[in-house]
Order: structure tokens, then sequence, then C-alpha cells
């Protein structure tokens, strides 16, 4: 069941966290994964898969630039000749209550979290509707259904990429290309570490099913989304949250 064999896959951000845990989840499915991040940082990555017996290949990108997303994606068309599956996941916070929030930190947290997904998914469109299927999926965050007081940027660019995702999903759904959304809430990774220590008792209490996420949690329902038995499924939020936010 929800197998990936051979699907040559691209996962952003793929050198630590949620990001690294899909592309090694995929590849263990028997996806060939592009593990993709900043200069040779997801070579951790691949190493790992590669040591599992997966397939995986590093490749260096900034996805906040179109050349460096270009070259990804050409790349990745010359050594494989096609992409089935593209899993945009690279994500930054700067967080900061409204009053103080720098012009700056919108504008890079939106070229990070939302730009990023117009950006990559332009480029993989081309091959996908010529191979007339494809997988374009997001990761959103409960912030982007719920808000949160101190993320106005983050939540604009999560609930964004929501928007995005259906609209485009109209768009290429007569091209059995489909474009899904996994909105995570509280998952343990380098991004929340700080804030779940600090403020242990205050989530838990907010998390019906009584827990943090983990990476494993959001791996399983990207896989899912990507796989065969997923085909019948376009423009949805799939939600990994606990109960959070229904
Ligand atoms: P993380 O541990 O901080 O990892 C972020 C990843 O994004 C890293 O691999 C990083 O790669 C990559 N990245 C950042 N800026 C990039 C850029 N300009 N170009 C290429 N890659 C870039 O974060 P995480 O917690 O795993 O989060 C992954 C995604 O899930 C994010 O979109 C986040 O918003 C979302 N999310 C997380 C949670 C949570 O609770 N953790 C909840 C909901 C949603 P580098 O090595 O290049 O820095």
């Amino acid at each position: 069941m929800f197998s990936l064999k051979d699907k040559v896959t691209i996962v952003t951000g793929a050198s630590r966290g949620i990001g690294r845990e899909i592309a090694a989840q995929m590849a263990s499915r028997g996806a060939v994964v592009v593990a993709a991040a900043r200069g040779d940082n997801a070579a951790g990555t691949v190493a790992a898969i590669t040591q599992a017996g997966g397939r995986a290949e590093v490749a260096s990108l900034d996805v906040t630039d179109e050349g460096s997303v270009a070259a990804m994606v050409s790349g990745t068309l010359e050594r494989h000749g096609r992409i089935d599956v593209l899993v945009n996941n690279a994500g930054i916070a700067r967080d900061q209550l409204m009053l103080r929030m720098k012009r700056d930190d919108w504008d890079q947290v939106l070229a990070t979290n939302l730009t990023s997904a117009f950006t990559c998914a332009q480029a993989v469109l081309k091959p996908m509707v010529k191979q007339r299927s494809g997988r374009i999926i997001s990761i959103s965050s409960v912030v982007g259904q719920m808000g949160n007081a101190g993320q106005a940027n983050y939540a604009a660019s999560k609930a964004g990429l929501i928007g995005f995702s259906k609209a485009l999903a109209r768009e290429v759904a007569s091209r059995s290309i489909t474009v899904n959304v996994v909105a995570p809430g509280f998952i343990e990774t380098d991004m929340t570490k700080e804030l779940l220590a600090k403020a242990q008792g205050d989530w838990a209490s907010q998390i019906p099913l009584g827990r943090a996420g983990t990476t494993a949690d959001v791996a399983a329902a990207v896989c899912f989304l990507a796989s065969d038995e997923a085909s019948y499924i376009t423009g949805q939020v799939l939600a990994v949250n606990g109960g959070m936010y229904m």
C-alpha cells in the first residue's frame, strides 16, 4: 500500500526536520528522492537514505532564487527524464508582533514559504503536463488555518499556500495532476524546539490527542497523497494536528 516505486520526487527543505523525514519515508517506499536544501545541507539525509538501501541525491537549492530552482529542476529532468512529485516543504518563521514586525521579516517569510511554491510548481508543471501526471504537495500549517498572535507573516504565507493550491488544482486536474496541502499542527523539530520547551503545558492542553506531532506523522500523510491510492484527491487540506483545529 502507498508504494512510491520509481517515482521521481523533489523534496525542498530536506536537510532536517519534517523535510528530512518526508525524504526518508518516500525513499523507503521506493521513490527516487531529490533532497534539496541550501548548499550541500541535505547530504546527511541522502547518506542516511542510501545507507538504508534507498535512492536519493543531493540538490543545492535556495527556494527564494528563481535561477536556483530552474537549475535544480532542469538537472533532475536531465538525470531522470521526468518529475512525478514535488513536495514544497522548505519554510522559515520570523515571529514578531505586528507593531514591531519589520518589512524584511514579512518579505523573507513570504518569499521562502509562499513565492517559492509558485516558482517550484511553475518549474515542474511543464514536464508534468507533458507526462499527463504529477503530484504537488505543499506543507502549510495549522497557523494558516486558525492564526496565531506574533505570526502574521507566517500565517499569511501558510494560508496563501492553501488558496494557491486550490486554484492550481482546478487548473491542472484535466492533466491528471493533483495539488494538495498537508497542514501540520505542532511538530517537534528545530523550528518549534524553543516554543515547545517554553510552553509545554499550554500546547498540550490545546491538542485533543495530548501530544505534539512527530515528523513521521506528517511524512505519512505526504506519502499517502503522493501514492496512486490518492489519485482521486485534489485541492484538499489534510490536517495532521492531533485535533488542534477541526
Ligand atoms: P526546520 O527544521 O527549520 O527545517 C526547515 C527546512 O527548510 C530546512 O531543511 C531548510 O534547509 C529549509 N529551508 C529554509 N529556507 C530555505 C531556502 N531559502 N531554500 C531552501 N531550503 C530552505 O523546519 P520544520 O519544522 O521541519 O518545517 C518544515 C516545514 O513544515 C516548513 O514549511 C514549516 O513551516 C512547516 N511546518 C512546521 C511545523 C512544526 O511544528 N515544525 C508545523 C507546521 C508547519 P537549509 O538547510 O537550507 O536551511
